[in-house]
């Protein structure tokens, strides 16, 4: 009988992993593989700031699951996971219901000789008092999809605010100094930018308040001092407020309060700090650490089961005694490459390899002002990278996640698709 490896979260590391499995045994029948997402389609999830400031239509990124394993050789089932039974080797997926809440698909099991979990992270808020209540997250594309809506509001309240004479502004509020945070608060000034292209010619940066919020005493930690600095002062010639070493104690309708000073307010507020899986992972029997992280061992199997295997932010990796591998795409891409090559070389019975990350540096874009990063050529030499060099690093990224799931030629040709609807389409998504 075939093997039935079951992938659940068809993300950075999950559709990766589910299109190479699907290539290479799935298409030759030798395992059945089937991937399992909450959602249809997927959206790179370093791609969501983008779509929470418009700067990026989600239509135009988004890739059909269905699709890929039909031409990649893996089932796809849509279906939230809800539990994992380990003594009867089944997941459950929730029952699928439509907007007025009527059943269309039961609750489902699934039977699995192996399982992989991929379900990602949601952001953390580390149990302050209001932020779930008052805070927009970009942990998905409904949450990105929700934020910009609310943002187009905005701009037309405040643009007409101003047309009507009233000297009003548009304050927004990002809790958090990490990528996330300052990509987004680049974008956003990125935005009103473009406003007056598009007919809101009264609200422009002048108008503009963002203030970003780090707990820490400095931007981005996963880049050396003297770049993250340099992101800083980009950021303060953007005209966004940086405030530094002032942990959020709460947040309230309309204002963050800072453990020091002045509240922030502000109409919109993100919170973009920290990094957790999510909690349903408790309740699955499996090793977890405080962050909900799948303990796994060196060859990704969960310390406790050793058919099931855990890569990219739902994992809790070693590097060594002190680290962990850091919840990034790389990582997630790194993890699906080992785990991938040691199914592989189980099916030629061959022993599988260790995994081990490798930092291959971080790369922040700051819109179409900036980008800076730095690339590591080997454990104790790193290249930085600022301006044009670093944008166009920035943007391999995404084509490399595009080479894994169709190759190199249809990558190029999605390349050539984005030039053109750069071309074609407004410059920023504006409904
Ligand atoms: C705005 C933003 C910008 C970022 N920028 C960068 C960057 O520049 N560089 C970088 O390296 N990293 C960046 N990251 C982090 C990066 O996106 C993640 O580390 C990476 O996507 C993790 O991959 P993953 O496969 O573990 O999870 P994800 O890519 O998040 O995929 C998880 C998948 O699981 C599915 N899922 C979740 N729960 C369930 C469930 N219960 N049932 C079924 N399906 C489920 C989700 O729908 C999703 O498809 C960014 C993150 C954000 C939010």
């Amino acid at each position: 009988m075939q093997e039935r490896i079951v992938i659940v979260g068809g993300g950075a590391g999950g559709l990766e992993l589910a299109t190479k499995l699907g290539r290479k045994l799935g298409r030759k029948k030798k395992a059945k593989i089937t991937l399992v997402d909450r959602n249809s389609t997927h959206l790179w999830k370093p791609l969501l700031h983008e779509v929470a400031s418009g700067a990026l239509d989600s239509r135009l990124a988004e890739l059909d699951y269905r699709g890929q394993g039909a031409r990649e050789g893996f089932q796809f089932l849509v279906g939230t996971l809800e539990s994992v039974n380990k003594d009867k080797k089944s997941i459950q997926l929730a029952a699928i219901k439509d907007e007025q809440g009527d059943e269309i698909l039961a609750p489902r099991n699934l039977q699995y000789d192996r399982l992989i979990l991929a379900i990602g992270s949601v952001t953390a808020d580390f149990g302050i008092p209001g932020v779930e209540e008052h805070c927009y997250f970009l942990d998905s594309l409904r949450q990105a999809d929700e934020f910009h809506e609310q943002l187009l509001n905005e701009f037309l309240r405040v643009n007409q605010s101003l047309e009507d004479g009233q000297n009003t502004k548009l304050s927004l509020a990002i809790a958090g100094g990490g990528a996330t945070g300052v990509e987004l608060a680049a974008e956003l000034v990125h935005s009103v930018s473009l406003l007056s292209i598009y007919g809101l010619s009264h609200l422009d940066k002048e108008h503009l308040e963002i203030c970003l919020v780090e707990a820490g005493d400095r931007l981005l930690p996963a880049l050396p001092k003297r770049l993250a600095s340099s992101v800083e002062k980009k950021l303060k010639s953007l005209g966004v407020n940086v405030i530094l070493g002032n942990p959020v104690k709460e947040a309230k309708k309309g204002a963050l309060v800072l453990s020091e000073g002045d509240d922030v307010e502000a109409d919109l507020i993100v919170w973009a700090a920290g990094v957790r899986a999510p909690d349903m992972v408790k309740d699955w029997g499996l090793e977890v650490r405080k962050n909900n992280q799948i303990v796994v061992n060196d060859y990704l199997q969960s310390v406790s089961d050793s058919s099931i295997y855990a890569i990219g932010d739902c994992a809790g990796c070693k590097i060594d005694d002190e680290r962990w591998v850091p919840p990034r795409a790389q990582s997630a891409n790194q993890m699906a490459e080992r785990l991938y090559k040691n199914i592989l070389r189980e099916y030629r019975q061959k022993d599988v390899k260790p995994f081990h990350y490798k930092d291959k540096g971080s790369l922040v874009s700051l819109s179409r002002y900036s980008a800076v990063g730095n690339l590591m050529q080997s454990k104790s030499l790193s290249m930085s990278l600022e301006g044009t060099l670093a944008r166009w690093a920035y943007a391999s990224l995404y084509r490399m996640h595009q080479r894994a799931l169709h190759g190199w030629w249809k990558m190029f040709l999605l390349l050539m698709v984005d030039k053109l609807n750069h071309v074609v389409k407004p410059r920023l998504k504006l409904h």
